[in-house]
């Protein structure tokens, strides 16, 4: 039987045409078939972070290049705002590296506010921070706008954003809101295969990573910086990473930014119509709530483990029964990437069915 088809929040479904891009035959990462190729998606992905500054592609995962931006950017103490499985691991990824971190912590599916990083960036230990713009493994969406607004108060703050679940599902304007470093990883909301992370890095963020003797290697901004002059990457990249987004960025350039974050929002708005439906809560409160995907409350206590593994072994799709602590008392499901709101629908479908066999 073919593998069930994925509606787990990461890694979520790749499209045919995503596979056959990246599927294509190697080549010199030195040539000049690469440079072209390379220069061929930095339009597509500065329109796509709605900026003028380069847009790295590091082969590797998220964390990568969250890794990497610590690594670049913190020479006092970071702040690591932490609402969740993914935000919560920045704190001790910082201390892995040797730096100070202090933790903003708030409980689970609670967005981090404004006014709670002021408070602290307010004390002037701090030279950078870390978000987690919508936390994964709950849900929940923190206010970006607003918090980006700190970044006049406290100019000489790195305000180092995760955007992997949000990046394409909603207009995150990386130059208007100027924060300093924007990154996600392709497995989410792009919807390519694991391996490869996106970002960008603003000026003042550039003249802060040259101050710093230990970024080390691998993720070095500035060694990504002079390569892009010359259409290359530091290190040889996954090239075929390279093919599939240059594809996936044809696919969201052609529907449109504005159409696919539209979609986005009406494929998210059945999700969150069958749970109330169905009696279930949202995780996170509905002003907070994310738009690729929905974490929804188990507080009608089924079973679980029971609904996901009926919808695969019936109707050959994965939904995720909840990430960490909050397993069974949650489930999720991934509205982003190719999802169209008939595909939702149709998963809607199976999910009513699913309630009914498991007597719930
Ligand atoms: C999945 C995820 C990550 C981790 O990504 P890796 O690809 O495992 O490094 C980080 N942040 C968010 C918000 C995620 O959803």
């Amino acid at each position: 039987m073919a593998k069930p088809k994925l509606y787990i929040p990461g890694p979520i479904q790749v499209s045919e045409k995503t596979f056959k891009a990246f599927s294509q035959p190697m080549m010199g990462h030195r040539s000049k078939d690469f440079q072209e190729l390379y220069a061929r998606v930095q339009p597509g992905l500065q329109k796509l972070f709605y900026t003028r500054q380069p847009v790295f592609m590091a082969t590797g995962s998220a964390w990568s290049v969250m890794e990497a931006s610590i690594r670049n950017l913190v020479s006092k103490k970071v702040l690591t705002c932490m609402n969740g499985a993914f935000s919560d691991k920045w704190y001790g990824v910082a201390t892995a590296n040797g730096k100070q971190a202090e933790k903003l912590q708030v409980e689970w599916g609670k967005p981090i506010l404004a006014e709670q990083i002021d408070a602290k960036l307010a004390t002037g230990e701090f030279d950078a921070v870390t978000l987690i713009h919508s936390e994964t493994s709950t849900g929940t969406l923190s206010p970006l706008e607003e918090i980006a607004k700190l970044k006049k108060k406290y100019p000489d703050v790195m305000f180092i954003v995760d955007v992997v679940s949000s990046l394409s599902t909603r207009k995150i304007a990386f130059d208007e809101l100027g924060v300093d470093v924007m990154l996600a990883g392709l497995q989410k909301a792009m919807a390519l295969p694991p391996g490869a992370a996106v970002f960008a890095v603003s000026e003042a963020a550039f003249k802060k990573a040259e101050q710093l003797k230990d970024r080390g290697y691998y993720g070095d901004f500035i060694e990504y910086r002079a390569n892009h002059e010359k259409n290359m990457t530091p290190t040889t990249p996954s090239i075929s990473h390279f093919y599939a987004l240059e594809s996936k960025l044809e696919d969201i350039l052609t529907e449109g930014l504005d159409a696919r974050f539209a979609r986005h929002l009406e494929n998210v708005m059945i999700v969150r119509e069958w749970a109330k439906k169905n009696g279930f809560e949202l995780f996170p409160e509905l002003q907070y709530a994310t738009v690729g995907l929905t974490c929804i409350k188990n507080n009608r206590n089924i079973d679980v483990a029971a609904l996901t593994s009926w919808l695969k072994k019936n109707k050959n799709v994965q939904i995720d029964g909840g990430y960490g602590k909050i397993k069974g008392q949650t489930f999720r499901i991934s509205s982003m990437g190719d999802e169209t709101t008939a595909n939702i629908y149709e998963l809607m479908g199976y999910m009513d069915e699913a309630l009914k066999a498991i007597g719930a």
